[in-house]
């Protein structure tokens, strides 16, 4: 598309460097499922406060269920917690497709929280699964 002046407009591409992603050269990296349910999205919120109290550092599970191999060195080199929402535990199957063996694993549904696509109670859910899973961490 031409500017003001005529000449034809440069396109400003910027390329992510290798290993440009949120937790890189984190000790610990938190891995939620994110799923699209209430147990999904609190294991998401969960994770996201874990980081904030410092417990580790959110990072992608898409990244690495989409096999970029900077995910998947990265969750490979460092201890790994991850949190599903559900026994379908699509994090558990993404990590076991490259060998991965998270230090420890929490699903949502066995901390007292029923699945449902109601996302009216999500703070008090989290909050729930929250403080058990940090007296555990
Ligand atoms: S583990 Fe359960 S809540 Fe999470 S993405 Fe899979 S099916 Fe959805």
């Amino acid at each position: 598309m031409p500017n003001e002046m005529g000449a034809p407009q440069k396109r400003l591409l910027i390329m992510p460097k290798k290993n440009a992603c949120c937790g890189d050269g984190a000790n610990t990296l938190i891995l939620a499922c994110s799923g699209a349910s209430n147990v999904g999205q609190i294991s998401n919120s969960v994770m996201v406060e874990m980081n904030k109290k410092g417990l580790g550092s959110a990072y992608c599970l898409a990244g690495l269920g989409a096999g970029l191999p900077s995910f998947v060195e990265n969750s490979k080199a460092t201890k790994v917690i991850l949190i599903d929402g559900c026994p379908v535990a699509c994090g558990k199957v993404t990590l076991e497709k490259y060998g991965i063996e998270p230090k420890e694993h929490y699903v949502i549904t066995e901390l007292g929280i029923k699945k449902s696509h109601s996302f009216a109670d999500l703070e008090a859910e989290t909050n729930k699964a929250l403080k058990q899973i940090v007296k555990n961490s």
